[in-house]
């Protein structure tokens, strides 16, 4: 066993050191990244019943000069480990405000990430940026995971509940997918949840998902949150979810995240 320890351990060193020169090397490219400003807002339609674009969620990719388009998932968990969440989230939510005013009639969505909403600093960030913007906080939704709320929850409700006195309304991405406890959608100031696409994927077929997604819409008509799901694909999807009176919905059926002045040029037309 002992010679087994150690022949894994040989073996794995070399690619242990790789993997933390790589991610040395990925930390100081973005940090550059943020200075040249490379990154690039995607925005993704939210459709009603209709069929209506009544909203947008922000989704950020990083324009690197020599890899090109590289997706948020290879990039924002080092930005949260290194802090470089804060000032990336920064921008993101900046890029979104400022495309507001011309778009009132629209619903704008951000993901803020943990470390940016547990910064001290960010609600008055918050406020600092409608104020510059113009931008109507009755139109924006922040979107926050479950595990953020449940690990800090004194802090993350006084936190949300001045927010929301600005107008400001919260979404809980991810839904189903964390710690799903249920007392603590009822004390907390959340008007959305977002049915996460592990749910979605499978369905109308798999019998079980099916279930879970009708009981989260028990849940949300219980407390009287509304309800997006999220990655829906297909026709028959978004029938099912129809047939549940989940109508908000957004994935590629209706549109992929795109360059925010590409949607919003079609949109107006
Ligand atoms: P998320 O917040 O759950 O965003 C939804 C993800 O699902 C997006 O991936 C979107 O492109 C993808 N998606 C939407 N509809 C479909 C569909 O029908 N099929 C499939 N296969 N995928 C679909 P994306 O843009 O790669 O973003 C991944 C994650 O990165 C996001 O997951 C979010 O957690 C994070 N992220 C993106 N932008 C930001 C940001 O500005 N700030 C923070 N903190 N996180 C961000
Ligand atoms: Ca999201
Ligand atoms: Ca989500
Ligand atoms: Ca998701």
């Amino acid at each position: 066993a002992k010679e087994a320890g150690r022949s894994t351990w040989r073996c794995f060193e070399p690619s242990m050191q790789k993997q933390v020169e790589k991610r040395f090397e990925l930390e100081g490219e973005l940090r550059k990244a943020l200075e040249a400003e490379q990154f690039v807002l995607y925005l993704q339609p939210k459709t009603n019943r209709d069929g209506h674009v009544y909203g947008t969620e922000s989704l950020v990719r990083w324009q690197h000069p020599e890899k090109g388009l590289i997706p948020p998932d290879a990039f924002i968990p080092l930005a949260e480990d290194t802090g470089l969440i804060l000032p990336l989230g920064e921008w993101v939510l900046k890029e979104t405000l400022k495309l507001m005013p011309t778009h009132p009639q629209l619903c704008f969505a951000v993901n803020i990430s943990p470390r940016q909403f547990r910064n001290p600093d960010f609600v008055n960030r918050v406020k600092t940026l409608l104020e510059e913007t113009g931008a109507d906080p009755n139109k924006l939704t922040l979107e926050v995971t479950e595990g953020l709320l449940i690990t800090d929850f004194k802090q993350s409700s006084k936190r949300m509940a001045a927010l929301q006195q600005l107008g400001i309304s919260f979404s809980i991405d991810d839904f189903g997918t964390g710690y799903s406890s249920l007392s603590y959608l009822k004390k907390l100031p959340i008007n959305e949840l977002k049915i996460d696409r592990s749910f979605i994927k499978d369905l109308p077929e798999d019998t079980s998902d099916a279930l879970l997604v009708e009981t989260m819409m028990a849940v949300a008509q219980h407390l009287d949150l509304a309800v997006v799901a999220e990655g829906v694909e297909t026709q028959a999807q978004r029938d099912f979810l129809y047939s549940l009176d989940c109508n908000l919905h957004q994935g590629y059926f209706y549109g992929k995240p795109e360059p925010a002045a590409q949607l919003l040029a079609r949109l107006k037309d």
